[in-house]
């Protein structure tokens, strides 16, 4: 196997993954440097680990020569490949791995089922990892979710199985890392920040089919034009699944389909039909989440029943469409991860009618006319909170109840008091939380805490 003791390593960045890339080269003999530019005191806790670890701390990534004279750069997935430092680096001849292709250099003997996309990445991977421990697999989940990827190659003997959700960051810096079965769920606008145009972060979602051989196969939406147009770079058997069950035109030929269908989809390719009554999982989008999950574990050897298993016991995650309460006939949902609009359509599109919307906090200056014209019909009222609660009101003039809460307490409370049998109290706010809460974690924690008080 791969050998790196005695070798001089740089991992460069120091948040969780980067963190995890340096216990993993400490143990394995490597003689590494940590680079972050935050100060030693600022980086706290993690500066003593590093020197517990023997490690040599840098803060300043203008050291001259620094990273040209190491056998190899780790770089946390938060680092940006494009740094001058790091292209010089590579000019030099110097290997720039990210920190998942540097485990992936210790569990290469173990099946890897990677998640990509721009939305739902970590119900899938969370969802992907239930079905593979429900077929009995000793199965690490983690990635861009959870536990960096380094953890599972502390021990890589652990594994049968690695679920690993792969963001476009972390797929720019692998090298050999090769699914046996990768995933891309969707494409849209994100983090254009980050990349020059659409293509480009296209392209860094595709990397993840390229190292791909003979036996591993690929799952991609079939009702994304964009994604199939990427799985025309995969070089093994493409599954594709649907809500739709029409795939769009000019598409590449597929080994086999997964279609929704009334209560739950079924394989075109094996005539398996599948349940999907499982609360957790509920609207469209999460249909399309099961149905990837579902492909990669049943063609990563989960059996059938172990599938319909894991999609029955799928404890969901938080903040996603969690359901939080059924009170006086009144359920109470916590979809604070919704911080964008589209979030919200999606959201909306998961539920008949008789929802009272909690929305609002710190907008990202998108129109809100689309979850207006979605929630026609189905939200009774809305109850505003935080910065963008003028705009919301004004959004929804004319449409539908707008009450002015200003709070989250106020808000549960004024739901409280106007829900009936029947109806969902959903907190699905389009907005950041910045402006009243640390993220939007402690937004969905501080709800179910007023809701569990009621
Ligand atoms: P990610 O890890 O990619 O951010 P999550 O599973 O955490 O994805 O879901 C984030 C949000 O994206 C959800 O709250 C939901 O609004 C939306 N979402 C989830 N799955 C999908 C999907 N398949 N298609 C579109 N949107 C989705």
């Amino acid at each position: 196997t791969f050998a790196l003791s005695g070798q001089k390593v740089l991992v460069y960045g120091l948040a969780k993954s980067g963190v995890a890339a340096l216990r993993l080269l400490c143990q394995r003999g490597a003689r590494v440097t940590a680079l972050d530019a935050r100060s030693e005191d600022a980086l706290g806790d993690v500066a003593r680990e590093v020197k517990a670890l023997g490690a040599t701390l840098v803060t300043d990534p203008a050291t001259p020569g620094l990273l040209e004279s190491q056998s190899l750069v780790v770089v946390s997935p938060g680092v940006p490949l494009a740094l001058p430092e790091l292209r010089a680096a590579a000019a030099a001849g110097v290997p720039i791995w990210g920190e998942v292709e540097l485990a992936w250099r210790f569990l290469e003997s173990v099946p890897l089922f990677g998640i990509t996309g721009t939305n739902g990445k970590s119900t899938t991977t969370a969802l992907t990892g239930e079905l593979f421990v429900q077929g009995k697999k000793r199965t690490f989940v983690g990635g861009n979710l959870g536990r960096p990827f380094s953890e599972a190659a502390l021990s890589p003997g652990d594994w049968d199985a690695l679920v690993v959700e792969l963001s476009s960051f972390q797929l720019e810096g692998i090298q050999t890392l090769r699914p046996r079965g990768a995933a891309i769920l969707n494409l849209t606008a994100d983090h254009i920040d980050r990349y020059a145009d659409h293509g480009a972060y296209g392209e860094a979602k595709a990397r993840i089919f390229h190292h791909q051989r003979e036996g591993d196969f690929a799952v991609v939406n079939a009702d994304d034009a964009d994604v199939l147009a990427l799985a025309r770079q995969a070089r093994v058997p493409v599954y594709g699944f649907s809500v739709t069950g029409k795939p769009v035109a000019d598409a590449p030929t597929l080994a086999g389909l997964a279609v929704a269908e009334a209560g739950g989809f079924r394989l075109d390719f094996q005539g398996e039909k599948y349940r999907l009554a499982n609360r957790a999982l509920r609207g469209a989008h999460n249909a399309q989440n099961a149905m990837a999950a579902t492909l990669l574990a049943r063609l990563g050897g989960v059996p059938a029943e172990a599938v319909q298993a894991g999609l029955d016991s799928y404890p969901g995650l938080p903040h996603r469409l969690e359901s939080v309460r059924v009170l006086d006939g009144v359920e109470w949902v916590n979809d604070s991860k919704a911080t964008n609009v589209d979030s919200v359509l999606v959201a909306l599109r998961a539920f008949q009618g008789g929802l009272w919307l909690i929305a609002g906090g710190k907008g990202k200056g998108a129109p809100y006319a689309p979850m207006v014209e979605e929630g026609r019909g189905k939200v009774k009222g809305v109850l505003t909170i935080g910065a963008d609660s003028d705009l919301l009101a004004r959004a929804y003039e004319g449409q539908a109840a707008v009450h002015a809460c200003g709070t989250l307490a106020a808000a549960v409370a004024k739901a409280r008091e106007l829900s009936k049998s029947g109806d969902t109290v959903l907190l699905s706010p389009a907005c950041a939380s910045y402006d009243q809460f640390k993220n939007f974690e402690d937004r969905g924690d501080s709800f179910k805490r007023l809701v569990g008080a009621l």
